[in-house]
Formats: C-alpha cells, structure tokens, sequence
C-alpha cells in the first residue's frame, strides 16, 4: 500500500495552465487530482486532516503553495484559500458559504464554482427542497420541524407513519436519518439525531421531515453544468444502499420502459439548470412503481454515484468537473463499455444481521478484486476503518450487463451478500 502511494507522489509538474484550489481532501478530492495532473492543473486542498486522501496524491513539494490544514467551516481558512485562488471549488458541500460570499466580494478576481448561492441552498436540505418544490419539480411530501417531541408526532400526523425525519445539514451515509414508526419514537428520534433538550439550544440540531417513499428503485444522474450554463448528463445508473450508505451502482440503469431513462434526465437536468455557477453535480432519485420519478436530494459536487464514470465513461465526473469550472470545452459523458458497477469498499458494517458473519478485510477484498479481469481498484489511502467507513471502491467493466454480474460475484459471495 505504502509503496503505491509513494509512486504516486512522484508526479511532476510541467506547466501550469492554472491553480485551482478546492476544499474538501476526502476520496472525491482525491479523484480530483489524477486528472487534474494530466492536464497540469495545480490543486492545494484544504482539510482538517495533513494527509487527507486528496493531499497524498497532489505533493505540495512539486508546488508552489502548501496544502492547507484547517476546517472548512472556519471562516479564516476559507478566507486564506480563496486569498491564494483562481478558482475555489468543493468535494463537500458542509463549507463556510459566507466565507465564500465575502472572498467573491473582495478585490481579487476569484472565482468559485458552483456558486456560493447554490452551495448555501443545497447544504440545508429544507432549503433545497423549497427551492426544488417552488420550481415544481417532483419531490416527496415535507414540513419543517422544530426540535420538540409535539413537533415529532405532529409531522406524523400529517405526513402519516412510517416518515424520515431527517437532519437540515451537515448530513451523510443517512447519517442525518431516523426513520420515525410511531408516536413512541419522538424522543429517541429527537436524541438520535442531536435535536433533544439534552444539547444545548445553540447545538441543537435543526430538522425537517419527509414523507416515506415507497420506492422500486433508487438512481441517480450526475450532470455537468458548464459556466455558460450548458448542461450535459451522465446515463442513468441503480444506486443501491445497505444501511443508507451507497453500496452499490449499476450503470447504466435497465428499465422496460425507455421514457424512464428520458424522465429522469430530463428531471435532473431540469433540476441542475435552476442553480448558479459551473461543475459536476449529483442528482439521486427515486423510482416509483409507476414510473414515477422523485428528486431525493442534491450533491453540488461529485458524488459517489458516479465513481464509475472513471472507467466507464469517455470523460469521467471528475474530469468534467475540472473542465466545467475551468471553463474548458466539456467532454462527452457517454459511456464507452456497455455495462459497469462500481461497489464501495465500506468498514465493517453496523447492521446486526451481518455482524454474526466474519466479514473480510479490505485486504482480502482487494485479493480477489485484483484477480478480475475488467476490475479496477481504487483505494483512498484513509489511516483508520470505522463500521460503513468508504475505504475504497472497485469499478468492474464489461461487454454487457451478464459479464459484468458474472465478474462481481467473486466480491458478494466474499462479502456474504446477495446478488442484486
Ligand atoms: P448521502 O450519503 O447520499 O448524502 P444522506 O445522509 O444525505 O446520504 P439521504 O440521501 O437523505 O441521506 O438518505 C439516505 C437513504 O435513506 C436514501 O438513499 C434512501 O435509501 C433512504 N431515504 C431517504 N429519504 C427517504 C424517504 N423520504 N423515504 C424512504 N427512504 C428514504
Ligand atoms: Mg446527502
Ligand atoms: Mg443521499
């Protein structure tokens, strides 16, 4: 492991064309940056961690500018960044967006993409669903909730039970989630998810609740929007998910029905149109029974969906990302095999049911991963597993949709999970 991230450092840079400076190290900096070197673009990362996932594959030693060490909710940080920027841009959306507000606002010519008024709507998921609802596109029925257990009961009353109440920011991995039965669940509910009268009100957290989807299938487009709002969408893939954490994605999506793959295109594109400012972002959705298509959330970034993009695609997310808020020409989303799934390598995982069975390290995991033909491995150089931790992932190609089930077998079966 050491020596594939000791190779890795070796990159040199040739020329600059430009420094783009993006906050966020965590795996989706990290594949970031392997394009951005192939195309001579400087990154300096800002992330609490020194060597976050992203700063061990861009060495500052070949740079001009250290890698930043601090959180990007501290104002200061932020500040520092944008001060040393051409164009600031996110992995996570849980930044300072004020801080942003006012680097755009300052003398220097900086510029940030997606646009901070887009990040500051899609970081509250409340506020993005006002956003998306008074544009009328299609999500699931939803009312904000206060932090008191009258609240919690009242939204079941009129959203009915089962619902998802869910954290306003700061959310993911469901990590935000509780899913509310009953009446009885309302302090457990407000506790889960740091909102009880223990914590303190400032700390409190803030909430909103959703009316349960009852969902065939869940997928997901990533779209790329251009800074001259040109808008292009990657194909519609099956995201699905164990314990609220994606677990695994088959692209490209295989409906009977055509019109799905064009509703849900059409649904995200639409979506993404309505916001500000250039770069890559994540469209998950919900598939009903009748083919209906609901916008479950947001991601102003790239997105976990669309890891497979790397392999499968002729310009992967990351690239389009990079090329997006560069303004460079975007390069064609079609993917160029006929069938990909990507499945993430998590830590061990939470759920009861699956603790009984010995679960394989990622070690073994990656074993056998090597041994499949089509199968590239991806690791994220992260120091320490915790349970549903994203430790890495595999994106296996092939000539159609058989092959490639046939080629992940290998992993479910070491994982103890069925096919799906
Ligand atoms: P991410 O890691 O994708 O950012 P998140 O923490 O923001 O996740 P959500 O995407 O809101 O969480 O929800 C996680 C999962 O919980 C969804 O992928 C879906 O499986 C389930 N879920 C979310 N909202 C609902 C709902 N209203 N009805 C039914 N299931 C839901
Ligand atoms: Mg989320
Ligand atoms: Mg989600």
């Amino acid at each position: 492991m050491r020596l594939l991230t000791l190779s890795l450092l070796l990159r040199i840079c040739i020329a600059k064309i430009s420094l783009l400076f993006t906050s966020g190290g965590g795996q989706l900096g990290r594949m970031l940056a392997y394009p951005a070197s192939l195309l001579n673009i400087d990154l300096v990362i800002l992330d609490p961690l020194p060597n976050a996932p992203a700063k061990q594959l861009v060495n500052p030693l070949h740079s001009s500018v250290n890698h930043l060490d601090g959180p990007f909710s501290d104002s200061d940080y932020v500040t520092k960044l944008a001060s040393m920027a051409d164009v600031l841009t996110v992995e996570i959306e849980h930044i300072n967006v004020d801080a942003l507000d006012a680097a755009q606002a300052s003398s220097k010519a900086i510029e940030v993409h997606p646009a901070p008024s887009t990040l500051r709507t899609i970081q509250d998921k409340y506020i993005q669903k006002e956003w998306l609802k008074a544009r009328s596109i299609s999500i699931a029925p939803f009312c904000s909730v206060e932090a008191s257990e009258q609240a919690v009961r009242d939204a079941g009353k009129s959203l009915g039970y089962p619902y998802m109440l869910k954290s306003r920011t700061l959310a993911y991995d469901g990590r935000g989630n509780y899913v509310v039965r009953s009446d009885a669940d309302a302090a457990a509910a407000l506790k889960a998810l740091g909102a009880g009268p223990e914590v303190d009100e400032k700390s409190r957290r803030k909430l909103y609740a959703e009316k349960w989807v009852p969902f065939e299938k869940e997928i997901a487009v990533m779209v790329v929007r251009g800074k001259n709002g040109e808008v292009r969408s990657y194909p519609v893939v099956e995201t699905i998910h164990r314990d609220s954490i994606c677990h695994l994605v088959y692209a490209p999506l295989r409906v009977r029905d055509p019109k799905i793959i064009a509703a849900a295109k059409q649904t995200a594109e639409r979506a993404i149109a309505t916001f500000e400012g250039a770069g890559v972002f994540g469209v998950e959705m919900f598939l009903l029974a009748d083919g209906a298509i609901l916008i479950n959330e947001i991601a102003p970034r790239p997105h976990n969906s669309g890891h497979y993009t790397i392999e499968a695609c002729e310009s992967s997310q990351y690239e389009n990302h990079l090329r997006a808020v560069l303004g460079l020409p975007l390069g064609s989303t079609e993917m160029k095999v006929q069938s990909a799934v990507m499945l993430n390598f998590l830590g061990p995982p939470t759920s009861t049911s699956l603790l009984s069975r010995s679960q394989p390290s990622i070690d073994e995991l990656v074993k056998t991963a090597l041994n499949i033909p089509g199968c590239t491995v991806h690791l994220y150089g992260k120091a320490e597993s915790r349970p549903g931790r994203k430790m890495g992932h595999v994106t296996i190609v092939g000539a159609s949709d058989a092959e490639v089930r046939t080629r992940l077998r290998p992993l479910l079966l070491q994982l103890g999970v069925d096919a799906q």
